[in-house]
């Protein structure tokens, strides 16, 4: 049994490394491409977009079309509509992985709300198998080191990454918070400058480098007097994430309804 594996985004950065490892993966088929209606790749084959040849499947502005076709799994790293594409996704039977960063608290409650209608949904900021190992060996860490262990986080993109500091950035903020029982609104100094005084030991400085091509570097400082830990990951290529979102499909493909994120698909909790 192969499942049917649609793409949202799929004319993006993202979208075209999706699609190469959806048609690398011989447990899965491409059922569907889609973009904005307006897109200039609209009609163009997702394949051959993605440097692969060939995949018979033209580039869609309509998710409504692919869905009908008859579709397991949409995987979704479009830039905006994730809500409304959620709805359609979910309406259908199909599950939905969403890559898609920077999702608004009311896309977060709309997908909530989903789940318990009864929708299969993996959402993450970051579908690396490292960087979710990093989430844990960052939370282990700042619970067994003291407040006196400052924590600075460093982030680095692309010179055409829109948001900052990065989704997964911000993540390991929220997970140094959750094991310190620190509020992230209260503590986070982002990128400092100017007359700022001493550092609080209450505060997790968040720095975010943009330049070139970087797919993604992320940094967490643990520095105390006479010590410093660095925990590191950086990603040489794209492809690391679209690995780890056909992961999500293959999870979903043997969950019930829920919202998950790649801490569950990884076993990691
Ligand atoms: P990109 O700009 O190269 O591609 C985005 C694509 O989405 C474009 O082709 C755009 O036309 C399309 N799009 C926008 N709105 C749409 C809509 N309503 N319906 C259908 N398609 C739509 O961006 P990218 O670098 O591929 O990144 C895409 C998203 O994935 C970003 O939010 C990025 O932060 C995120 N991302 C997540 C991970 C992860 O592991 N979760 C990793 C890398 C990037």
């Amino acid at each position: 049994m192969r499942y049917r594996v649609a793409v949202v985004g799929a004319a993006g950065r993202m979208g075209r490394r999706l699609v190469a490892n959806i048609m690398a993966d011989e447990k899965l088929v491409l059922a569907g491409a889609v973009d904005v209606p307006d897109s200039p790749f609209l009609g163009k084959d997702a394949g051959s977009l993605a440097g692969c040849g060939d995949a018979g499947v033209p580039v869609c502005g309509d998710l409504a079309e692919v869905l009908a076709s008859g579709v397991d799994a949409v995987i979704d790293f479009a830039t905006a509509g994730v809500a409304e594409a959620a709805r359609q996704v979910i309406a259908s039977g199909a599950a939905m992985v969403i890559g898609t960063t920077a999702l608004t608290a009311a896309d977060r409650a709309a997908l909530r709300s989903l789940a318990e209608q009864g929708g299969r949904i993996v959402a993450a900021n970051n579908m690396s198998v490292g960087v979710n190992l990093l989430f844990k060996l960052v939370k282990d860490a700042a619970a067994k080191l003291g407040p006196e262990y400052n924590v600075e986080i460093v982030e680095m993109h692309h010179n055409r990454k829109l948001d900052a500091p990065s989704g997964t950035a911000v993540r390991l903020g929220e997970v140094v918070c959750e094991a310190r029982h620190w509020d992230y609104g209260e503590v986070v100094a982002n990128g400092r400058g100017g007359n700022v005084g001493r550092r609080p030991e209450r505060e997790i400085g968040m720095h975010a480098l943009r330049g070139g091509d970087v797919v993604g570097d992320h940094t967490v400082i643990f520095a105390a007097d006479g010590e410093r830990l660095e925990l590191s990951h950086r990603a040489g290529s794209r492809d690391m994430f679209a690995k780890g979102a056909l992961l999500a499909v293959e999870f979903l493909m043997h969950s019930g309804a829920g919202l998950y994120d790649m801490q569950d698909v990884l076993n990691l909790k």
